[in-house]
This record gives structure tokens, C-alpha cells and sequence, in this order.
């Protein structure tokens, strides 16, 4: 029945060999040559299958468990470097008509604020966001084809790109919208969008449609095959996920890095994000009723095991997670945050008082400004960065995974990041991040390998305080 080349969703996450899966990484757990074969795998950077991964996920041998996390955090440096990508989220509008359960848009919910942006809302939204520094945005939207039709989304998409605020742009805009058509795939590939990023929710297809009772999303098959779509449709950099909290937290984890190898054996191309969602106290919805919720070291050991078991792959952590949370899995793989994110619709342009009916989506856990969030990531050694370069040249899907299978990183994205947070540091920075960042950019441009590359970047720097903007490799 399982077959990763398989285009059917039952065959490519089978539910028998997720349970075998478990079955064999119970049984191996304390399997030390077991254990220490699939580390010398991860240890070669070859990465690691499903069931690989699950038994090292299963195991709680200190010593085992060490030696991944240190494996995570070598990884992480060697192929990402210390720099962090950040972005923000852009909710169009909260109008759905599905029923997910764990989510307060859905569409018995009629507590909350219904609100969809017009394009002038939009250009308010975007300029606040410039203002703060802001270069790549995540679009978000209920799925309601009456108001939130493709062409909304199209027609958003091109306003966002087209306002030019000071020295502000939005260079990238990533989408994460409901399961659609290959036709309309085309479409945001058409408009230039980055990443397509769909949730997985649960690859548990029994609990995913307990969970969807209604509306559309409550396909299993045509949401778990939207990456297939998305695929055909040309667009080759999307973005895998769980909401963490829903089911077994074992049983999502072996369902989306099969859900990885089945898009690396058909497409040639694995996910070139991965998020990892928990589940939030939002309007009408309370965490607590979602009893499969998973502590902050399990949450820590998924992230160190997605950063061996998928080298290549971003990690992304949004703003539902605390700051204390975040600087704890930062190291082990991490490579984009969110940061000042507001998951109300029209929150950047007017934030929601406590008094008034929520339009939001969840509780936000980090609350910091996004002067707040560089300044921090800059005193933790990391280079906070506003690149947008490698879709813009063309450095997508298999081509950006050469660049970081081939360590090209510290001579690419490395002066990229310097000069992007060098054109953050001139446009938007507080005087005290500023400085701490003019040091940082001194100390980091030594490291770049390529004299040349060395040589230029340093050259647009200068540039940059001269008042030049958009540079990039
Ligand atoms: N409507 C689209 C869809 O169905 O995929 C767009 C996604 S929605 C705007 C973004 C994601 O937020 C969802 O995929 C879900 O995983 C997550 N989400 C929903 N409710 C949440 C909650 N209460 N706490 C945390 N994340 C939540």
C-alpha cells in the first residue's frame, strides 16, 4: 500500500507504515547499534528517513539525545550559517467557510470580527510594515470563494508588490492560502509569489477529518495532494507543516517527513520550508480541549530532528512561540522568524484595543517590536537578515538546494544578510541596535572566504550608507 512516488495521498502517508514505523521505533528505541548507525547516517549529512528519524524521536537515552541536539546545532551552522531570516504575516481576511475546529475563523464562529482588507486597507497594512523594516511577508487568508476568491488574492498580491514606501519594499511575498486548483497555482506563480506554504494540520486522516467537519478543507486527499498541485502548477519552493497539539505528536512527525521524501521522489525537490505550528488560545478556542499538546522538550527534540533528518530544509517559528522558547530552538536548526507579527486583520495600520471584538487568528506569544527582536537576535550572535535575493535570481527549488548542499552559503547568503541588515540598520533602526549592528556587520564581513565576494560586498555597504538600496548576489 505505501508508496512514496505514489500521487494518491493514502498510498504516499500510509497509515500502516506511520504505525509500523512507530511499532519498529518503539522496538529499537533502546536499540544502541541501531541508535548509533542511523547517527553516523545523520553524521554523514545524508539525512534521515522516516522511520530512521522516529526511532532516534523515541529514544530518550540521555547520551543519544545529546548527541543529536549537538548534531542539529552543526548542521544548522554549517549549512545556514548564523543568520535568520525574518518576516512577517499579512492577514487579508478572516471571511471561511470551513469548520476547523481548533480555529476561531471558522464559520459557525460568529463572535469574531469579520474583516477583509480593501486594497487601500492594504497599502496601510504595507506601509506599516515597510516602516518597521519589514521585506517578506506571509499572506494569510481564510478559504471563502466569495470573498476571498483567486483574484482577491492575485489582486492583493500585486498592490503589496507595488507600493514603494521611502526606501521600503515588500520583496517577497509568501502565500499561505487553502488547498486550490493547479490552474490557480499557476496563477500565484504567475504573480511571483515565493513560497506557497500549506498547513498539513494532521496527517492523521481519521482525527484530520474529525477536525475539518466541514467545508472544503475536509477533503483529506485533495489537501494532503495540494503540494503535488502546487508542483505542477511550477511553483517548486512550498512549505510543509503541523499544527502541533492535534493528534500524536510521534504519528505527525513520521507523516511529514514522509510527506518530504514523497515530494523529493516525484518532484526532485523536497520542501524548501518546514513550520511547526502549536496550537494557541484564540477567540473561541481553548488548547486545553486538544489533549495531544506536547511539552517544550519534546517540541525542542522535533526541531533538532527535522534540522538531521532534512539538512536542506528552512525551519520556520512564528511568533506563537515565547521569546524563552524561540532562543531555545534557534540553535538547532532554525533559519526564519517571524517577528512583531499581528494576527489580526488591518493590525499593523490599527492594532486592536482589548476592549474590541477580536478579527485575530491566535494569541501571539512574542510581543516584541521588530527593533526589539534584531537587537536581540544580534546580542545571541546571530545576523538578523531582510534577504529576499534567491528567488529574485532564480535560486529556487533545486537550485537553491545546491547552493546549501554545497556550503555556498557563507559566500552567498552571508554578505546578502550583512547588506540587508546594513539597509536595515540605516532605514529603521533604533541608535542603540544600530550600533550594536555597525560592529556585527564589521566582525561578520571577515568571515565571507571569497576574497572577491569579500571585496564587493564591503563595497555596497559603503554604498548602502550612501543612500544605494537593493544590492544582493
Ligand atoms: N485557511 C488557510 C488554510 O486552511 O490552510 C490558511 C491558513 S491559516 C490562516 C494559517 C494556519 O494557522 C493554519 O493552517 C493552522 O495551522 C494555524 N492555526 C489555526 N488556528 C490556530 C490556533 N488556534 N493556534 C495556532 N495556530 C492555528
Amino acid at each position: 500500500m505505501y508508496n512514496v512516488m505514489s500521487l494518491k495521498a493514502e498510498e504516499f502517508i500510509s497509515d500502516e507504515e506511520i504505525r509500523e514505523t512507530l511499532e519498529y521505533a518503539d522496538a529499537h528505541k533502546e536499540d544502541l547499534e541501531v541508535i548509533d548507525r542511523i547517527l553516523a547516517k545523520a553524521r554523514e549529512r545524508k539525512g534521515l528517513t522516516h522511520r530512521e528519524a522516529s526511532v532516534l524521536l523515541a529514544c530518550d537515552i540521555p547520551e543519544k539525545v545529546e548527541e543529536f541536539f549537538t548534531l542539529a546545532e552543526q548542521l544548522k551552522k554549517d549549512y545556514y550559517g548564523n543568520r535568520i531570516v525574518l518576516f512577517a504575516p499579512l492577514y487579508l481576511s478572516n471571511y471561511c467557510v470551513n469548520g476547523c475546529v481548533y480555529c476561531p475563523y471558522h464559520a459557525k464562529n460568529k463572535h469574531i470580527a469579520r474583516k477583509k482588507l480593501t486594497q487601500e486597507e492594504i497599502i496601510k497594512e504595507v506601509t506599516a510594515l515597510q516602516d518597521m523594516g519589514h521585506k517578506r511577508l506571509a499572506i494569510e487568508a481564510g478559504e471563502d470563494p466569495v470573498n476571498n476568491p483567486i483574484e482577491y488574492i492575485l489582486e492583493c498580491i500585486r498592490t503589496i508588490y507595488s507600493i514603494k514606501h521611502k526606501n521600503g519594499a515588500i520583496r517577497r511575498v509568501n502565500v499561505n492560502i487553502a488547498a486550490t486548483t493547479v490552474e490557480n497555482y499557476r496563477k500565484l506563480k504567475e504573480a511571483e509569489i515565493g513560497t506557497y506554504i500549506l498547513f498539513q494540520e494532521t496527517y492523521h486522516k481519521e482525527s484530520y477529518e474529525k477536525l475539518h467537519p466541514a467545508g472544503p478543507k475536509h477533503d483529506y486527499a485533495y489537501h494532503t495532494e495540494a503540494m503535488d498541485r502546487a508542483m505542477e502548477g511550477g511553483i517548486d519552493d512550498v512549505g510543509l507543516g503541523v499544527l502541533f497539539g492535534l493528534e500524536l505528536y510521534r504519528y505527525e512527525f513520521a507523516g511529514l517527513l514522509m510527506h518530504a521524501e514523497h515530494l523529493e521522489a516525484v518532484h526532485g525537490v523536497g520542501p524548501h520550508t518546514i513550520s511547526v505550528p502549536r496550537i494557541k488560545h484564540a477567540d473561541d478556542i481553548d488548547p486545553s480541549a486538544f489533549d495531544n499538546s506536547i511539552s517544550d522538550d519534546i517540541f525542542a527534540k522535533i526541531c533538532a530532528l527535522i534540522r538531521i533528518s532534512v539538512p536542506y530544509t528552512g525551519m520556520i517559528i512564528s511568533t506563537r512561540e515565547s521569546q524563552e522558547v524561540r532562543e531555545r530552538v534557534l540553535p538547532l536548526g532554525v533559519s526564519q522568524i517571524s517577528g512583531a507579527s499581528r494576527t489580526s486583520v488591518g493590525g499593523y495600520a490599527e492594532p486592536e484595543t482589548k476592549e474590541e471584538v477580536t478579527s485575530a487568528q491566535f494569541d501571539v506569544s512574542d510581543q516584541r517590536t521588530l527593533d526589539e527582536v534584531v537587537n536581540w537576535l544580534m546580542k545571541l550572535d546571530y545576523i538578523p537578515s531582510f534577504c529576499t535575493a534567491c528567488y529574485r535570481e532564480g535560486r529556487t527549488g533545486d537550485r537553491f538546494m545546491s547552493l546549501c548542499k554545497n556550503m555556498q552559503i557563507l559566500n552567498c547568503c552571508h554578505p546578502n544578510a550583512l547588506m540587508t541588515l546594513k539597509e536595515y540598520l540605516e532605514d529603521y533602526a533604533s541608535e542603540e541596535t544600530k550600533e550594536l549592528g555597525m560592529a556585527l556587520i564589521e566582525r561578520e564581513l571577515e568571515k565571507i572566504p571569497n576574497p572577491k565576494v569579500k571585496r564587493i560586498a564591503a563595497e555596497h555597504i559603503h554604498d548602502i550608507a550612501e543612500g544605494k538600496r537593493d544590492f544582493r548576489f
